[in-house]
């Protein structure tokens, strides 16, 4: 056995989180998250698509249109599965109570991380009870083109120098308390870009897998969205 192996070995694996409005899933999601996977030693990431609160914009599509969208996305491919736990609930998504309900199946001791892009990652003090997300889980942050690696705030920035990690094996080490940048390739893709080019009548080829395009197509989505 090789001292890498060995060390994986001691350690348990890392429990992963993705969540995201999903409307539509695309390649910007599925692509940085599975380079992600590979450099971190990720065996599952699990998909949590939010419910979207009432006083905030709504998604195109419906919960049972993005749940049907994400299923087809990630036919065949192992990495990733699904948890529609927030979509069962008829409050507000907030990140911290997710990662609470999820503390209180896996225990505190299994290391936990919520994957974010690096534009989350950037507003994250706007999330409710941000300060106590670390104590649940580590982030692990996707490159995303636009969006500086720096918070323009001294403080902000000084809590990201003070949790950042440059090596992803210390984040098997502990249950929490990390953010790790991971170098992912960079797409210039978004949902609210998918939405345009479709009401724009405009090719969404290669942006998002030809599977969730044909049932975009088939139920007519996004195609009146302003
Ligand atoms: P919208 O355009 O509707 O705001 P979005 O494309 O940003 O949507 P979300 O579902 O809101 O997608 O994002 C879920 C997560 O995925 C967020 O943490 C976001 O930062 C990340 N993400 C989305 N697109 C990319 C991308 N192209 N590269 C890296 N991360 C991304």
């Amino acid at each position: 056995m090789t001292q890498q192996t060995k060390q994986t070995a001691n350690f348990p694996s890392i429990q992963a989180l993705f969540g995201g409005t999903f409307d539509p899933i695309h390649y910007g999601h599925l692509l940085p998250v599975e380079a992600l996977a590979k450099q971190v030693g990720l065996q599952q990431v699990v998909l949590l698509p939010n419910h979207v609160p009432p006083h905030r914009p709504q998604p195109e599509a419906t919960v049972r249109q993005r749940l049907a969208m994400i299923k087809l996305a990630i036919k065949n491919n192992p990495l990733f599965s699904i948890d529609t736990r927030e979509l069962k609930r008829t409050t507000p998504s907030y990140t911290v109570e997710t990662l609470l309900s999820f503390r209180q199946e896996i225990g505190w001791q299994k290391p936990l991380a919520f994957i974010i892009g690096q534009d989350s990652l950037l507003s994250i003090n706007t999330w409710f009870d941000w300060q106590k997300i670390l104590d649940l889980c580590h982030l692990l942050v996707c490159a995303r083109p636009g969006y500086t690696t720096y918070f323009p705030t001294s403080p902000m920035q000084q809590w990201l120098i003070h949790h950042q990690v440059p090596d992803p094996e210390i984040l098997s080490h502990k249950p929490c308390g990390a953010i790790y940048l991971a170098d992912t390739p960079l797409l210039n893709i978004s949902a609210t870009q998918i939405r345009e080019r479709k009401r724009d009548r405009k090719s969404c080829k290669d942006i998002l897998p030809p599977a969730v395009l044909r049932y975009i197509d088939k139920h007519h989505l996004y195609q009146n969205c302003v």
